[in-house]
């Protein structure tokens, strides 16, 4: 995800729950701005680590509530 694109690589599977996952963060950036978004996320990951960053803890969400509608 980069900005308002998702890049799904070939062969990658894109499930509902990995592009609602990708979706939080369109909408993460629509709040705020890409170069807040992106400083901050760097900044989130070198304190909390990938699984406990605010923004992606935000986007896991996005992943069970998708997953459960399957
Ligand atoms: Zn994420």
């Amino acid at each position: 995800m980069f900005g308002h694109s998702i890049y799904v690589r070939k062969g990658y599977h894109l499930s509902k729950p990995k592009l609602a996952h990708e979706l939080v963060h369109v909408l993460q950036i629509e709040r705020a701005c890409l170069d807040k978004v992106v400083s901050l996320h760097f900044s989130d990951l070198a304190q909390y680590g990938y699984n406990d960053a605010p923004l992606e803890v935000e986007a896991f969400e996005a992943n069970r509530n998708y997953s459960q509608s399957w």
